[in-house]
């Protein structure tokens, strides 16, 4: 139970959530996980009277990725208890919350800030993705209530860590998102350019506050504000000019992505620090010769790079946009990039997502054999990134597992060229 008397909730004004009973998310490739109470519940019913096929095999399994945890057996690559109306078993037999918390959740995020909670939805689910079911059909009452007993709840405090080394008070911060969200939706400049310029943006804050903070002479409220102003005129112009003549490094790139999507793959193997070394080696050089495929589970054929080449990627259109600036907005609205991580680094993990999403986009066009990425690709990319990368604490486990990857990924993000070198295109075309 989360102690907010009587919580005031945020909800995002660029989208909506009403489910469409698509059951995507009982039918992906995910493990559904289930907490102890939900456990102890099903060791005391008979399931063979909801499915028979229970009496032999047992619906619940030990997680491949954490032995410690239960989760659904997975039968025909969907969750055992769909039944084939595409319904949930133990919703239809014994209620809503006879369900796992993981499943009554989904999919909303919560995240209690200073001035309310703050509602946010999961790009995985068909009606946020889509933009079906406009409108969010939740009644107060009910969002109270999963807000309640939701194990989807992070807590922003008074201080937000901008960096390793410099920090904003939360009303500064909100003001900064604010601009973070505007650069972002000025559609003048490319995507691309926006996406840099917010790192842009965010560095040259950091090395402001440290320059006005030698000087002792101005509060911080006054050395953001002023930093905001300047920056903000004629349309972040500076910040843009900047942006533009940032160098990436293209075989840097291909490195990096290739190593994050090599351990994401292999996330349930653990290596001793020898075969870290050797397995790091092996996909820094495969990536840097463009050698055979780029595998990118669970789209599992992926691409080579030759067909990277020769694929049509058209970044200016407008769908292209909007479907990204939406996802983005809606990542920076429900905090992601400050729950976790400092907001830097945090906007560095937003930067790998968009690199993710395009290869994912490749991906899907390749397994079409299609010449150019298609609306489809790039939509289903998103919600593949979400929930492959995005939404389970996928980083904090491969970081745990695997030192020499978190050195590696935190010597990167800490690079100049990081942010044009991951958001430009991987080969010249
Ligand atoms: S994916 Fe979304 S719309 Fe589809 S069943 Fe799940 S919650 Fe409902």
């Amino acid at each position: 139970m989360h102690e907010v008397s009587e919580p005031v909730f945020i909800l995002p004004t660029e989208l909506g959530y009403r489910c469409i009973r698509c059951a995507r998310c009982c039918s992906d490739f995910w493990e559904i996980p289930i907490d102890q109470p939900t456990y102890e519940r099903l060791q005391e019913r008979d399931l063979s009277t909801v499915k028979p096929a229970f009496d032999s095999v047992k619906p619940v399994v030990r997680s491949a990725i954490d032995c410690s945890r239960w989760v659904f057996r997975r039968s025909e690559s969907q969750c055992c208890l769909l039944s084939l109306q595409r319904e949930c078993l133990l919703h239809s037999h014994f209620g809503f919350d006879a369900k796992p918390q993981a499943c009554r959740d989904f999919p909303l995020r919560f995240v209690v800030t200073p001035d309310g909670v703050n509602v946010g939805f999961s790009f995985a689910c068909t009606s946020v993705l889509r933009s079906q079911g406009k409108g969010t059909a939740i009644a107060e009452g009910d969002l109270k209530s999963a807000f309640q007993q939701s194990q989807n709840v992070a807590t922003i405090y008074h201080e937000i860590e901008l960096s390793k080394t410099a920090s904003l008070p939360w009303n500064l911060y909100v003001k900064v998102e604010q601009e973070l969200m505007r650069l972002l939706s000025v559609d003048t400049y490319p995507l691309e350019e926006r996406l840099i310029g917010g790192n842009v943006y965010l560095e040259m804050l950091e090395r402001f506050i440290h320059e006005a903070c030698k000087q002792n002479s101005y509060t911080i409220d006054r050395v953001v504000e002023t930093f905001i102003r300047d920056m903000g005129q004629h349309q972040y112009q500076r910040i843009i000019a900047m942006a533009k003549k940032s160098r990436h490094l293209p075989k840097l790139k291909r490195m990096f992505l290739g190593l994050v999507v090599a351990y994401r793959n292999n996330v349930e193997k653990r290596h001793g620090r020898m075969r870290d070394i050797v397995f790091a080696l092996f996909h820094y050089l495969k990536h840097l010769f463009m050698a055979g495929r780029v595998s990118l589970l669970p789209v599992t054929e992926g691409f080579a790079y030759s067909e990277l080449r020769q694929l049509r990627f058209d970044m200016s259109d407008p769908f292209f946009e909007f479907q990204l600036r939406r996802f983005f907005l809606h990542m920076i609205f429900r905090k992601d990039l400050v729950t976790h991580t400092d907001l830097l680094s945090g906007y560095r993990f937003m930067l790998l997502y968009y690199a993710l999403i395009r290869w994912y986009a490749v991906g899907s066009a390749c397994a079409r054999n299609a010449a150019e990425v298609g609306r489809t690709d790039l939509t289903e990319a998103i919600a593949l990134v979400e929930r492959y990368y995005v939404f389970h604490p996928v980083f904090d486990h491969l970081f745990a597992q695997n030192p020499l990857f978190k050195g590696i990924v935190e010597r990167f993000f800490q690079s100049k060229a990081y942010a044009p070198t991951i958001v430009r295109p991987a080969v010249k075309t």
